[in-house]
């Protein structure tokens, strides 16, 4: 049986390990991977599609997200973290030892860590679905380059989507963001930036109806006013979109208490509904969802998570 499993492998994961590998809790990291679906849990999370950190302290001339990811990786791992590039499938949290399956296999552990973060969020229309790839993405980093001299839209107010906009301006000849409201919910700083881009403008208080195709490929957009309902179309090569992120707890669903919005319920700061299950970052998280809070947080469950082994050694149901 092994003492600590920590599930999610960014920030929060990695911190996570970083603690109870230098506790010489001999933690697994399952990082992500392909599931049965073909949904990808993303290894390293939101951070492996992020362009530039700029607020995480450390760092005074910036990181990208995946460099980021890649220290706190080695970091965990010169302390003896085991990583395995799977995604956990299912849990059975009803008793001691916990159990996770990945693949056919059932392991045991005493604890466990929720760190598996959050995904994009997509509209839900079915033209999205029909030109994803194809002309419509989630990840400007991914993307980006694609889409050189062509005009594109950023649907979304938040951070994420000046982040976006600002980083789609290298390549494309315009870029203008789509937003259903007439005010940005995103920081000063951000907004500051994309307003003064000359390659940037915005189209407020509309949300997009339909993307437009010639069957290959996205030709423009169909836009909703959220003021009076009219519709209008404008041409455009890309639809990205940015617009906010649902927590990863599908496999939880019906084995810890989970919030209407499925964050997981936090009991205290850590811990969950079931015992020895704690969780940590943006999983749990929809309030601050940055970087460093959910490191913060990461190493907040791996010093619960201590505690409850060294109570369970000391109960007699687990050995040194
Ligand atoms: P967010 O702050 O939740 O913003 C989502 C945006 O999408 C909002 O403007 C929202 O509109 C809009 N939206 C949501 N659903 C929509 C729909 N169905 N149709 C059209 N628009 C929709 O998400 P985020 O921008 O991804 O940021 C998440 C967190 O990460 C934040 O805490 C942010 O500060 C942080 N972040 C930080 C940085 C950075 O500092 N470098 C970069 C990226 C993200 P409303 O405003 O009307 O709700």
């Amino acid at each position: 049986m092994h003492k600590v499993v920590i599930i999610g492998s960014g920030p929060a994961g990695l911190t996570a390990a970083i603690y109870t590998a230098r506790a010489d809790l001999q933690p697994i990291v399952f990082e992500g991977g392909f599931i049965p679906t073909g949904e990808l849990m993303t290894p390293g999370g939101q951070l492996m599609i992020t362009t530039e950190v700029e607020n995480f302290p450390g760092f005074p001339e910036g990181v990208t997200g995946p460099e980021l990811v890649e220290r706190c990786r080695k970091q965990a791992q010169r302390f003896g973290s085991h990583h395995r590039e799977e995604a956990v499938e299912d849990v059975d949290f009803s008793g001691f030892p916990l159990k996770l399956r990945v693949g056919d296999e059932w392991i045991e552990t005493a604890t466990v860590i929720i760190a598996t973060g959050a995904s994009a969020r997509w509209l839900g229309i079915p033209s999205e679905q029909a030109y994803m790839n194809r002309g419509v993405s989630a990840c400007a980093t991914c993307d980006g380059a694609f889409f050189r001299d062509k005009e594109v839209m950023v649907v979304g107010g938040g951070d994420s989507a000046m982040e976006e906009a600002n980083f789609l301006t290298r390549f494309c000849s315009k870029v203008t963001l789509i937003h259903r409201r007439d005010a940005f919910r995103a920081s000063k700083i951000m907004v500051e930036r994309a307003l003064a881009n000359p390659k940037i403008d915005v189209e407020w208080n509309c949300a997009i109806d339909e993307i437009l195709g010639d069957g290959r490929t996205v030709t423009g957009v169909r836009l909703k006013s959220t003021v009076d309902g009219s519709l209008r179309e404008r041409a455009a090569q890309g639809v990205f979109l940015a617009i906010g992120h649902s927590p990863n707890t599908q496999i939880f669903k019906g084995h810890i208490d989970l919030h209407p919005n499925g964050y997981v319920k936090l009991y205290g700061l850590t811990g969950t509904s079931a015992p020895g299950v704690l969780a940590a970052g943006d999983v749990a998280d929809s309030r601050y969802r940055q970087a460093i809070s959910a490191a913060g947080m990461g190493c907040m469950a791996a010093l619960d998570a201590e505690k409850l082994i060294e109570t369970y050694e000391s109960e007699g149901k687990l050995s040194h």
